[in-house]
């Protein structure tokens, strides 16, 4: 072998393009941060970042690539490029449609006059935005009035949306095909590495394995809440109000997470796992942009060189008038620069999206800094999405809320049960979804294939996971493009995988492995992961003993503990 690596213009392609991307992803973290979270800019320009890097948008860029992945389709690196080249490139041709899509909806209104909603101020509600509803779902206790509301939504979108969203499924379906992959599930299980079919029949086997026990549970609360019976009245419009609305229990338990408690908990917590997160995690407030710059800009550009790597979480936590409320994590570089925001405001959900988004930080502070860009960040979400219910799901660990978190045994197994339900629900819901998305891409760019049937489908699978009835329209709510579902459906089994896996080589039997948290052992192990980047979901799987990551069995055995 006497290939000059220098000479090998694909190579210097590759690499190119690879920087183009890890330099953007700083500029568009930094300019999200200074407009989102710090307040510090005024505006948020993502066009003028992408002018800034040309070669990411080009049609050439993208034929180039575009050889070289179908050349050499199982190269993790080009694969994960391309993916992500292609996203681009098939937005850039939808961009006109998608965008009036996306304002119509921003913009698209409820009739509520007659409906007798009122504001906190007392005044009658008149109008809401569509993109509010889900909002006063969990609010409107009279069943009659939430139907309604429900409907009405679903039907100014169905008459203003839903041909709209039809037609930019098929224009990207059919891109798909004129570039070569007319089989769409195949392609993004190729690009994706998912076995989506298997994930299909995963979720299938799920669902009726925990029906009679789902049944049990939701209809029994369903009944609680509403004083109504589940399988005679139960429809989608419910769901919310049933599973988010308030009750003197989940007060009491809120109670126990107030907003001042949040950093503080999460210190303890990853710092006894040996997680060193006090340090790594530093609190930040910068007064301007000189000093933003200069702390961290210049530090990141030029972190000096004591022979550690600059590992920094970003942690902002100042409430600052119109900040971002939602918890979130940014990589700009990895490791060095990591925003990590939120703006507590306590309650059990506030907490555990905090938890969620710290998992994601702590994944990217330990990744090894001489790993290319592509297999740091690039690649799909579902191993760092695994490591965020990995902490998230400490809010169904019995032994730390009450331990670490301070709550009595009865408010522990209480708040265990009731999230347990609610992920059980969601389960049943992405696996559902998974069912029905394999059976609307399946055949879609042969001929004689047909929208007409795919809402009473839609419906009928839906409604068989979730208990709730589900309107056939609504699939054209209900559907992302390129198979996200199947990120989010094997990173719970792929979390369950890893929460196993750590109770019993972690945590002591007698309490069944639930203070794996208390071991920094643990805490090593988990860094030996972390360190190899964005790995695939079949890595993770295969070094934690399970060789499959879309294996639902220790998904459902937590789960039976739990519920
Ligand atoms: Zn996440």
């Amino acid at each position: 072998m006497s290939i000059a690596t220098e000479a090998n213009p694909d190579k210097v392609f590759l690499e190119a393009l690879e920087q183009a991307f890890e330099d953007s992803n700083k500029d568009f973290a930094r300019a999200y941060y200074l407009f989102a979270t710090a307040k510090l800019s005024e505006t948020y320009n993502s066009q003028e970042i992408y002018a800034r890097y040309p070669v990411l948008s080009q049609e050439d860029t993208f034929r180039q690539l575009k050889v070289l992945y179908d050349r050499n389709p199982a190269d993790e690196e080009t694969k994960r490029m391309f993916t992500s080249v292609l996203e681009t490139y098939i937005g850039a041709q939808v961009a006109e449609l998608s965008d009036e899509f996306q304002n119509l909806k921003n913009k698209l209104t409820i009739d509520v006059a007659d409906m007798g909603l009122k504001q906190p101020n007392g005044e009658t509600l008149t109008q809401l935005l569509y993109e509010d509803v889900t909002e006063w779902l969990k609010k409107i206790s009279e069943k009659p009035i939430r139907q309604t509301l429900y409907d009405r939504m679903a039907q100014a979108y169905t008459e203003n949306l839903s041909q709209r969203y039809i037609d930019l499924f098929q224009i990207q379906n059919k891109m798909l095909a004129n570039l070569g992959y007319p089989d769409v599930i195949g392609f993004y299980a190729k690009t994706s590495g998912h076995h989506l079919r298997k994930l299909g029949e995963n979720g299938k086997k799920l669902v009726e394995e925990t029906q009679e026990k789902y049944h049990q549970r939701m209809s029994a609360l369903y009944e609680a809440k509403t004083g109504l019976n589940f399988d005679e009245t139960a429809t989608r419009a419910d769901i919310l109000y049933v599973l988010h609305s308030e009750s003197e229990e989940t007060k009491a338990i809120d109670q126990r997470f107030p907003q001042s408690k949040l950093v503080p908990l999460a210190r303890q917590t990853f710092d006894g796992l040996g997680l060193s997160f006090s340090e790594v995690a530093t609190e930040v407030d910068f007064a301007d942009v000189q000093t933003y710059q200069r702390e961290v800009v210049d530090k990141t550009d030029h972190p000096t060189h004591n022979g550690m790597p600059l590992r920094r979480i970003l942690l902002d936590i100042t409430n600052r008038e119109g900040k971002r409320s939602r918890a979130y994590v940014y990589p700009a570089a990895v490791p060095s620069e990591i925003y990590l925001s939120v703006k507590p405001e306590g309650g059990l959900d506030d907490y555990s999206a905090f938890f969620h988004e710290s998992g994601h930080a702590l994944h990217f502070a330990y990744e090894n800094p001489e790993l290319s860009y592509a297999r740091a960040l690039m690649g799909n979400n579902t191993t760092t999405e695994t490591y965020a219910y990995l902490f998230q799901n400490l809010f169904l660990n019995r032994h730390w809320l009450r331990h670490m978190a301070g709550l009595s045994e009865s408010e522990a197994r209480l708040a265990v049960q009731q999230r347990a339900l609610e992920d059980l629900y969601m389960l049943r819901r992405y696996a559902s979804k998974m069912q029905f998305e394999l059976h609307l891409f399946e055949g879609v760019n042969e001929p004689g294939y047909s929208l007409e049937d795919k809402g009473e489908i839609y419906a009928k699978i839906l409604t068989q996971g979730a208990g709730f009835r589900y309107d056939p329209e609504g699939w054209t709510r209900d559907v992302d493009a390129g198979f996200y579902v199947a990120d989010y459906f094997t990173a719970w089994s792929l979390e369950a995988q890893l929460r196993e896996y750590l109770c019993s080589h972690f945590g002591k039997p007698e309490v069944q492995g639930e203070d794996w948290y208390l071991n920094p052992e643990a805490g090593k192990f988990l860094k030996a992961l972390w360190a190899d980047g964005n790995i695939a979901q079949q890595d993770l799987s295969a070094r934690i003993g399970y060789n499959d990551p879309t294996d639902v069995g220790p998904l459902l055995r937590l789960m039976a503990h739990n519920l």
